[in-house]
């Protein structure tokens, strides 16, 4: 089986996710291939490869400095006429998906969003998925044939941290460099900022908070573990963060190593985002909240008093 996964970058440095996609392909077994587009791809190409990405196809040009889908596009899907491969995994990111859809839609391929598990056996190659929230998991296999495309959930598999890998230089066909749209600006929304979808730690905060002036409350205890901050919608629709950092149903789907819930109910839109979620801890003053029927560790109380002490406790164990 020839295998490609997709590692995208930012400012030409590779997102953690690529590393977990090699991880999932070298399980597979089968010759692996991946591919890193940038405006220099060298500096990301040889990491990849350096960490067993197989063979490291590298893209560099001016107009693939961030993610546009559709020159990405191009280029990927040029990639995967020339070398011919079974099986396509990119991140299920909001770019991951965008990318690898259009892919498998320009292929004619058969597609798997948001993958759990990617797993082979003498029957051939399965994917693992979870629906509502994590209540029903479900596998399926491909069939037909044509590439299989696949975005994998970040979280779901370690960095992969070494292996075998070489670095190809694949030249630009300079006709596959113009698209139909064009980015005239780019914004870069809080900078520095810990990103959900990647994040090990989420600090998320409900309408308990009361008040928008009292999230630093929250934001404190995130950047004491380097955490990355996430909401409930009933707090954005009060206008209290960005949509950006909702969590749910119609806000972003995460699997952190550690999700904390402070001043959040539990409705089922909002366990949908985060149920998955490998320990959960929730901060709520009312014992019966629906959160505790998913946290590994619940702490009853008003998260006024709770969240400056556990900051406190928190910088004192991690910063000394
Ligand atoms: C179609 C649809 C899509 C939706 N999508 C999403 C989504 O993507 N994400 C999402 O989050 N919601 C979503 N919702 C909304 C969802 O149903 C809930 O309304 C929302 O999640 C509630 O947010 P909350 O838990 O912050 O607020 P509340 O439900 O008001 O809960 C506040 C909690 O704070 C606790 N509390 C109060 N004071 C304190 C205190 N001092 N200390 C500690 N705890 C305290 C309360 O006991 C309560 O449990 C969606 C709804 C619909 C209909």
């Amino acid at each position: 089986m020839k295998i490609l996964t997709i590692a995208l970058q930012k400012d030409g440095k590779n997102i953690s996710t690529s590393f977990e996609l090699i991880e999932a392909a070298k399980a597979l077994g089968g010759e692996l291939y991946t591919a890193v587009l940038a405006k220099d791809a060298q500096v990301a190409a040889e990491e990849l490869a350096s960490r067993g990405g197989g063979k490291v196809l590298a893209v560099s040009h001016a107009n693939l400095d961030y993610l546009n889908d559709e020159l990405y596009g191009n280029v990927l899907f040029s990639l995967i006429e020339k070398y011919d491969f079974n099986l396509v995994i990119g991140p299920a990111t909001f770019y991951g998906k965008a990318l690898v859809s259009r892919l498998a839609a320009k292929s004619g391929g058969r597609m798997a969003s948001d993958v759990n598990a990617l797993n082979g056996s003498s029957d051939g190659l399965s994917v693992t998925r979870s629906n509502y929230g994590g209540a029903v998991i479900s596998e399926l296999a491909p069939s037909g044939g044509g590439p299989f495309f696949a975005t994998l959930r970040p979280k779901m598999y370690p960095e992969s941290k070494e292996g075998a890998g070489e670095v190809v230089a694949e030249a630009v066909d300079e006709a596959l460099m113009t698209g139909k749209m064009t980015i005239r600006e780019r914004k870069v929304e809080s900078a520095g900022a810990v990103n959900l979808n990647e994040a090990d730690i989420i600090v998320s905060a409900g309408r308990g908070l009361k008040a928008a002036e009292n999230l630093p409350l929250v934001h404190e205890l995130a950047d004491s573990m380097g955490a990355a901050f996430g909401a409930s919608r009933a707090i954005v629709d009060a206008g209290w963060t960005a949509y950006s950092d909702q969590v749910g149903q119609t806000g972003k789907t995460v699997n952190p190593k550690l999700y904390f819930a402070v001043g959040i109910s539990g409705a089922i839109q909002h366990l949908v985002g985060m149920r998955t979620s490998q320990t959960i801890v929730a901060i709520n003053k009312d014992k019966d909240a629906p959160i505790f029927n998913v946290a590994n560790y619940g702490v009853v109380g008003d998260a006024m008093e709770v969240l400056p002490a556990l900051t406190k406790k928190l910088k004192a164990e991690l910063q000394g």
